[in-house]
């Protein structure tokens, strides 16, 4: 038995064995010096990125429909182009290796594609790239994402949203990295996978490492491999007490989140995309008041459509038959990165072109969502929200920009609905500028973790910093009741999504605050009802 240890960040048992995630190669494969057999490298790498793409034409065809899946098909028949195929042969014989000689020759016929005058042609420069680094990819052992046929616990050096966004989210049983901090965005995944997680663990991951049986603790953070009988017994049996009490707050399912003393409190959830809401309601949230809309941007080669996004919004407002669904608008940025905006590396990303700011430089990029986004409004009850608001001019010209947009749709006879206008209040210029702000908008949802790590200057990525950033410090909570003051005095309503909202040791600091929401993950929301059900205060 190997015993170690790391950060929880999130709590429960989990049992299984171990799969080991292995990143991309970061060089290029050299060539064995036969190119004989580079080229039959090639050959078979090009015939796996055609079953890839089979079975890729096939799940867009079903999930979006026909137009989205050709696509698809297009980049199919780039595997069987005669000059690009000539390229690779040409250049595997003059010494390159397979991996350098299918990369060379995609950005050369990519390069070739967008000089084009033709706009359809020029448009295929993005297919010529993108089937020449999925060929690239499995030239360096990346089978297109990991597959998994049993249920089992995932173990990484570090995983990006991106990455995590493409993992088989049902047959996660935990996830174990190397690095990581305990507020990045795929420790917020975890929770709202409801999975334990354990981040800057000691696990090395070597290659015996893989199916081995594992126990991972994310109540006091640590793993264990193979172990032994009375470990596995012990660790079976802190899992069914765990199991237990999940069961006895089930006594609060399907009540209303009503303090003793009448205050109604809204318990939320906070997701990442349509597949998400079967857990929310399963957690039995009330709506949802956070849904990063960015995870439907990560882990793709081109951005969403208007279309696309509107069927996401459409399933996630349609499945929560009614109840409040607030959107969040693009928050891309800092860590949660995408190749296909071309934006420029930041020395400081976090303090960068992202959220707000890059929609409302770019028209083309806030658009579809917003359209989206009213279109989804008329089948159920859509409220929307925009991150990284520092200023009380960016929330007008987003008014302005949301007008536009409804008068555009009616004159388009497209349906569409209202939708509520809130913001993010994240920044501390949004905190210390709220009873302006307020006087805008129709509600404020804290994001706590962007709160904290503005507030206290830690970034919050840096896994080295975790023992500074401290939610609970004095100057986040102050800033916290300020903006609950503000939200009052204005009339609006005010919650927290951050993650900070979850918190159980604070939910009565915030009903005394005045806050009206809380938006957590959808396996924290019956612990919270019992602790606002049996609570006796009010907001002061
Ligand atoms: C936050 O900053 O608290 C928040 C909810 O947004 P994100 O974690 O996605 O930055
Ligand atoms: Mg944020």
């Amino acid at each position: 038995m190997l015993k170690g240890t790391g950060r929880p960040a999130y709590s429960g048992v989990a049992i299984g064995r171990a799969y080991v995630y292995h990143k991309q190669c970061s060089e290029l494969p050299a060539s064995c010096g036969d190119a004989g057999k580079e080229q039959q490298k090639f050959d078979e790498a090009k015939e796996t990125a055609r079953r890839q793409l089979q079975q890729l034409f096939e799940k867009t065809k079903q999930e979006i429909g026909e137009e989205q899946a050709m696509i698809i098909d297009v980049q199919m028949m780039m595997l069987d182009d005669l000059d690009y195929l000539e390229s690779v042969a040409d250049m595997i014989k003059d010494g390159a290796g397979a991996a350098q000689a299918a990369q060379d020759s995609g950005e050369f016929f990519s390069a070739a594609f967008a000089a084009m005058d033709d706009e359809y042609m020029k448009a295929r420069a993005v297919d010529v790239k993108d089937v020449s680094s999925r060929i690239v990819k499995i030239l360096c052992g990346d089978q297109g994402g990991l597959v998994m046929e049993q249920p089992g616990i995932l173990v990484a050096e570090d995983l990006t949203p991106s990455e995590t966004v493409q993992l088989p989210k049902d047959k996660i049983l935990a996830f174990v990295t190397r690095q990581g901090s305990s507020n990045s965005h795929t420790a917020i995944l975890a929770r709202i996978m409801n999975i334990p997680s354990l981040v800057q663990t000691d696990i090395s991951l070597d290659a015996q490492l893989d199916g081995k049986l594992m126990v991972v603790d994310g109540f006091d953070g640590t793993y264990y491999v193979e172990p032994d009988e009375a470990t596995l017994a012990a660790m079976q049996e802190k899992q069914q007490k765990a199991a237990q009490s999940r069961r006895q707050l089930e006594a609060y399912r399907g009540r209303p989140s009503v303090t003793k003393t009448g205050r109604k409190i809204n318990l939320y959830a906070n997701i990442g995309s349509p597949e998400d809401v079967k857990a929310v309601l399963a957690g039995d949230a009330e709506g949802i008041g956070l849904l990063r809309s960015e995870f439907l941007y990560l882990g793709r080669d081109t951005a969403p459509t208007e279309e696309e996004l509107f069927e996401a919004y459409r399933t996630v407002v349609e499945g929560m038959q009614g109840r409040r669904v607030v959107i969040r608008t693009l928050d891309i940025g800092a860590d949660k990165k995408v190749d296909y905006f071309g934006l420029d590396a930041e020395e400081n990303p976090a303090l960068g072109y992202r959220g707000i700011r890059i929609c409302l430089d770019k028209d083309e990029i806030f658009r579809p969502q917003m359209r989206a986004i009213y279109r989804a409004a008329a089948y159920g009850r859509v409220s929307v929200m925009f991150p990284m608001i520092t200023s009380l001019w960016e929330v007008r010209e987003i008014k302005a920009f949301c007008e536009k947009i409804r008068r555009e749709l009616a004159a388009e006879g497209i349906p569409f609905g209202e939708a509520e206008l809130g913001i993010m209040v994240e920044t501390p210029a949004a905190a210390l500028a709220s009873r302006e702000l307020a006087k805008e908008v129709d509600f404020f949802s804290v994001g706590t973790n962007d709160l904290t790590q503005y507030t206290l200057a830690i970034d919050r990525q840096n896994a080295k910093l975790d023992r500074f950033y401290d939610a609970h410090h004095p100057a986040v909570l102050a800033l916290l009741s300020m903006i609950a003051a503000s939200a009052r005095q204005a009339g609006i309503w005010c919650g927290i999504c951050g993650e900070l909202g979850a918190d159980p040791t604070l939910t009565e600091e915030f009903i005394k605050m005045g806050y009206d929401e809380l938006s957590v993950s959808p396996g924290r929301v019956l612990e919270l009802r019992k602790i606002i059900c049996e609570s006796e205060v009010c907001p002061q």
